[in-house]
């Protein structure tokens, strides 16, 4: 009997371990372990859901940030550094999905600080409108200037209904959101498609979420594999600027509250990624100069269809 308790706890321990190497927010000993990801076991999710892959990813920056670069990267120079705001529009040949909805001028003005921060409000016109044509809606993370054009939206509840939102995404907005314009009801939030994963999520034909808590509780990376074989991971918040993940350097922003050992374990990720991976393409959401490079090369699309 006792022989029996005793193998079936070893089972278990042995489960538990087998479990924890599976997960990139992996606790062992009571301690958090260094997030990591493993590109090959995401490649493989993205690829699960049967389909046409994508045809390519648009960008367009509908607002700006413009701070100093030491508050992205930590040991950056103190010079002017512009962090775009963002929305991103991949496109099949059927129909497209939506990574990230923008914010309309409300939630803009919350971030505000007049006219260091410029509102296109023309641009922000296009992301509304692609949001709405859009057949699927998801989010990089909870925060307003990601999520603000689906949840303080006028139109939120119809566009609830073909927006996927992960756990940690619907618990925040609901207890803690990062501002009161996009606090959801219990009521609102059953209206979403609320989904929870451990490590990776297959969401489309050749797209697949990367659990990446740290900047917040919900925030996750997207893989898109488009049908030329080139691959666009959207890394939201990890960093907010491409030095961030080639120096291994973290934001030094006081007034962000992030886990900062799970965002250094995700930026080690990213820089691993760099030289090895000639085909895939790492896009934070709010680094100006990278999108403007991006798109100069016809990597990503300009402007949304
Ligand atoms: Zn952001």
């Amino acid at each position: 009997m006792f022989g029996m308790v005793r193998a079936v706890a070893r089972l278990l321990a042995v489960v538990a371990l087998a479990t924890a190497a599976l997960t990139p927010f992996s606790r062992l000993h009571g301690q958090e372990a260094a997030w990591t990801a493993d590109i090959a076991a995401a490649r493989r999710v993205a690829a699960l859901v049967p389909g046409r892959k994508p045809l390519r990813v648009n960008v367009v920056k509908f607002a700006e940030s413009r701070r100093t670069k030491n508050f992205s990267v930590q040991g950056a120079p103190v010079q002017p550094s512009v962090q775009a705001r963002t929305a991103f529009q991949v496109v099949y040949a059927d129909g497209s999905v939506m990574v990230d909805a923008g914010m309309d001028q409300q939630v803009h003005r919350f971030f505000g600080r007049g006219a260091e921060e410029p509102y296109d409000a023309a641009a922000a016109q296009a992301v509304a409108a692609a949001v709405d044509r859009a057949r699927l809606i998801v989010f990089t993370h909870e925060h307003g200037d990601h999520v603000g054009g689906v949840v303080a939206s006028p139109r939120a509840a119809e566009l609830a209904v073909k927006t996927i939102l992960t756990r940690p995404q619907a618990d925040t907005l609901t207890t803690t959101p990062q501002m009161p314009e996009i606090r959801l009801t219990a009521a609102a939030a059953r209206r979403y498609i609320v989904i929870d994963y451990d490590a990776y999520y297959p969401v489309a034909p050749g797209m697949a979420f990367i659990k990446a808590a740290g900047h917040t509780a919900g925030s996750q990376m997207v893989l898109v594999q488009l049908e030329s074989g080139r691959e666009i991971l959207l890394a939201g918040d990890a960093t907010w600027h491409m030095d961030g993940v080639r120096l291994v350097a973290g934001k030094d922003a006081p007034w962000v509250n992030e886990d900062k050992p799970a965002v250094l374990g995700q930026l080690r990720w990213l820089n691993g990624l760099l030289g090895g991976e000639p085909n895939l393409v790492i896009v934070p959401s709010h680094d100006d100069e990278h999108r403007q490079d991006l798109v100069a090369r016809g990597v990503l699309g300009g402007k949304f269809e």
